[in-house]
C-alpha cells in the first residue's frame, strides 16, 4: 500500500510512500512527517496536524 500526506489547504504533497503504518525498518508516524516541515505547510504557511491534512492510502 501507498500513502500520500496532502495539505488540505494548498494540497501540496508533504509524503508519499511507503504506508506508514507498515513501515517495518525505518519508523515513521505522519505527526514526524509532519514534524519534518516544521508542523507547517512549507507552500502555504498553514499549521500542520493530522487534523489539517488530507491522508489517502491505497492499494
Ligand atoms: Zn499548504
Amino acid at each position: 500500500m501507498t500513502e500520500k500526506i496532502l495539505c488540505k489547504k494548498c494540497g501540496f504533497l508533504l509524503y508519499w510512500g511507503e504506508a506508514i503504518k507498515e513501515r517495518l525498518f525505518f519508523r515513521l508516524s505522519e505527526e514526524m512527517v509532519l514534524h519534518r516541515y516544521g508542523d507547517k505547510c512549507p507552500t502555504c504557511g498553514s499549521p500542520l496536524s493530522k487534523e489539517d491534512v488530507n491522508i489517502i492510502i491505497e492499494n
